[in-house]
């Protein structure tokens, strides 16, 4: 029996890996966290019977354990909980599918405690990487992507040495505006940038598509995983999605994975890296497949993605500011208190704005997304 527990469980990527653990019957589920979807957690609770659960705070955690008297689970909460759900003594694997740097603290808590991680967390990779990896190797734990691009690489990578890779190129399906220019970008509503041709996504995963801050976010993540320079990371529009991402390796030699897109394949996988498993599901056909096409991203447009190489570049703590900025400006864009625009534009004031330290630990990482906030509420 596999034993694995959840950060961020009600959502997009938390229920796809429980549909993967109700399709197998080899993984025992330990723990649980959300954020605040009290009912689903309860039913999930119900189905998969954790000891352990944690919620957003402690009222929600209060509602909780009144639900779930009737069964023999530990309800906790907030940034504790959250630490205990990732330390829990029994699990082997810390699925990360909480969203933002929350993230940070109880990844690390997961790797001092020895639990392989299956991360799709990529916030807490771009702003702690520096930390993650080094301790990761250090304490013998593996660190299993779940992005889908980052699965691909990983899967082209297996079998090869890391040292004869020449670049990875990292699609992108270019999200619903691509081809746009600015003026057209000025006039998106929070419903036009919900849409992703697609993949069905948490909603600020959707806005950072729409934006290719995701695609700034994951080159950061890229660099970190596999241990290259960020400009051995291309982006390469791949509008169909079909091509999860590509290793170009120093003979020329292009290796690719592809695929129907569907998060579980990716999840499945890390779940039981090495081994492959029968995963239901539509398949690619390529009797059918017409074309793959391929663009160069327009960074003058979508700007966002050339800032995440400036600050995956400079290192420090400027991919902090980067993340912390796009994260307060998705929840201001979604809340509809700034235009669509300003989000890349509050990243690239927060960015100018702040001095960068080399090597931040995880306080003086907390410390710049403090201060990314209180700058941008003083602006904005
Ligand atoms: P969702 O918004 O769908 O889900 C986020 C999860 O985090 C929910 O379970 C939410 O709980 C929980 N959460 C939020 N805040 C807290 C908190 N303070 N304490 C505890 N739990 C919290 O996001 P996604 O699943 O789309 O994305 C998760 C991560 O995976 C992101 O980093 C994203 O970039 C990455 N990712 C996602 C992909 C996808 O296909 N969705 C693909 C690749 C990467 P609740 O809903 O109960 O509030």
């Amino acid at each position: 029996m596999k034993k694995i527990a959840i950060l961020g469980s009600t959502g997009s990527i938390g229920t796809q890996t429980l549909e993967v653990v109700e399709q197998n019957k080899d993984i025992q589920v330990t723990a649980l966290a959300a954020g605040g979807n009290v009912q689903l957690l309860e039913q999930q609770i119900r189905r998969f019977r954790p000891s352990l659960a944690c919620m957003g705070d402690e009222e929600k955690a209060k509602d909780l354990r009144n639900r779930t008297a009737d069964l023999n689970v530990r309800i906790t909460a907030g940034m504790e909980g959250l630490l205990e759900v990732a330390r829990e003594p029994q699990s082997e694997i810390l699925v990360t599918a909480i969203v933002g740097m929350i993230g940070i603290r109880p990844t690390i808590a997961a790797i001092e405690a020895g639990k392989d991680i299956a991360l799709a967390n990529k916030e807490t990779l771009v702003t702690g990487g520096h930390i993650i990896m080094p301790l990761a190797e250090e304490r013998n734990v593996r660190i299993l992507p779940v992005d889908s691009e980052h699965s691909a690489i990983f899967q082209c990578l297996n079998g090869e040495n890391k040292r004869e890779v020449h670049k990875i190129l990292l699609t992108a399906s270019g999200g619903p505006f691509r081809g746009w220019n600015r003026e057209q970008l000025s006039k998106v509503q929070v419903e036009d940038a919900l849409k992703h041709p697609n993949w069905a996504m948490g909603r600020k995963i959707t806005i950072d598509s729409s934006t290719m801050v995701n695609k700034g976010l994951e080159v950061m993540e890229a660099r970190w995983l596999f241990g290259v320079a960020m400009d051995q990371v291309q982006v390469v529009i791949q509008p169909q999605s079909v091509i999860h991402s590509m290793v170009e390796f120093e003979d020329g030699a292009v290796m690719a994975q592809l695929g129907v897109p569907d998060m579980k394949l990716p999840i499945q996988y890390a779940l039981y890296y090495p081994e492959r498993k029968y995963l239901p599901g539509e398949r690619l056909d390529f009797t059918k497949l017409k074309s793959i096409s391929f663009e160069t991203p327009d960074r003058e447009v979508f700007y966002g993605l050339e800032l995440a190489y400036r600050a995956g570049r400079q290192g420090g703590s400027l991919p902090t500011v980067y993340n912390a900025a796009n994260e307060y400006g998705v929840a201001k864009f979604l809340q509809k208190k700034i235009p669509y625009l300003a989000i890349v534009e509050m990243i690239e004031s927060a960015m100018e704005h702040h001095k960068t330290v080399e090597q931040p630990g995880v306080e003086q990482i907390l410390e710049a997304e403090r201060e990314t906030y209180e700058f941008l509420e003083s602006r904005w």
